[in-house]
């Protein structure tokens, strides 16, 4: 009956302090992020710049919005007055584009990058060969309305939890080494967004600091 609550409170009880949860609620209607939202859950994640702003015109002002698809430059003004959190930065046109926007909305805009870890090719995102590149040209001190606050992976999709754990473990090697070097004078860079339904508990062994849960929360999702 209360399957929502029910799940939230499971799912807070097993997180230890320090993480957060984004309660991924894209392709749910409101009414399901109404009953998260009264059991008192505040940050959601969507994938869609168009499903976001729907749902936030109409939602409580107090809920903090983040978003974790595949953002389209293009599409970046839209969210740039409202948005808490991008976890999912994955070039550095789009990186441009949300200082552009945060300039223009007149607010820094919180951002993680989105690091590639999984071995699959489909997936979005940097390598940590490419991050040390992006990051050693400065381009973090050229952008004043982004505050990049850490990185965002997701790990391979599979049942192999060795597999999982491997992937998750690059990325808090990678998380460690630009904390440690392009980051050092950042205190604000702290975040490691993994984790996801299927694989959070694993994401918990491996020092995540945000996991991004749906399905477990809300059901199957209907496309
Ligand atoms: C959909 C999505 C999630 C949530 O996935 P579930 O398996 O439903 O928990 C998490 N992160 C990202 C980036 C997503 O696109």
């Amino acid at each position: 009956m209360d399957r929502v609550k029910d799940e939230l409170n499971q799912i807070w009880k097993e997180l230890p302090e320090g993480v957060r949860l984004v309660a991924i609620s894209k392709y749910h209607p409101k009414e399901a992020i109404e009953e998260a939202y009264a059991a008192g859950q505040r940050v959601f994640g969507e994938n869609h710049v168009q499903e976001l702003m729907s749902k936030e015109s109409v939602l409580p002002k107090d809920i903090e919005w983040h978003f974790t698809g595949h953002l389209q430059t293009n599409k970046v003004k839209y969210i740039a007055p409202f948005i808490s959190l991008i976890h999912s930065v994955d070039s550095e046109k789009l990186l441009r584009e949300i200082n552009k926007q945060g300039a223009k909305a007149g607010r820094i805009i919180p951002c993680l990058i989105e690091l590639h870890v999984a071995k699959e090719e489909s997936k979005f995102g940097f390598t940590a060969d490419e991050l040390d590149q992006l990051f050693g040209s400065g381009i973090q001190d050229e952008l004043p309305y982004v505050e990049i606050q850490g990185l965002m992976a997701m790990a391979t999709n599979t049942d192999d939890e060795q597999r999982i754990e491997e992937d998750f473990a690059l990325a808090y090697d990678v998380f460690l080494h630009l904390k440690s070097t392009w980051f050092k004078d950042s205190p604000a860079f702290k975040e490691l967004s993994m984790g996801m339904s299927h694989d959070y508990h694993l994401a918990l062994r491996h020092h995540t600091t945000m996991v991004r849960i749906g399905t477990r929360i809300f059901g199957e999702r209907v496309y």
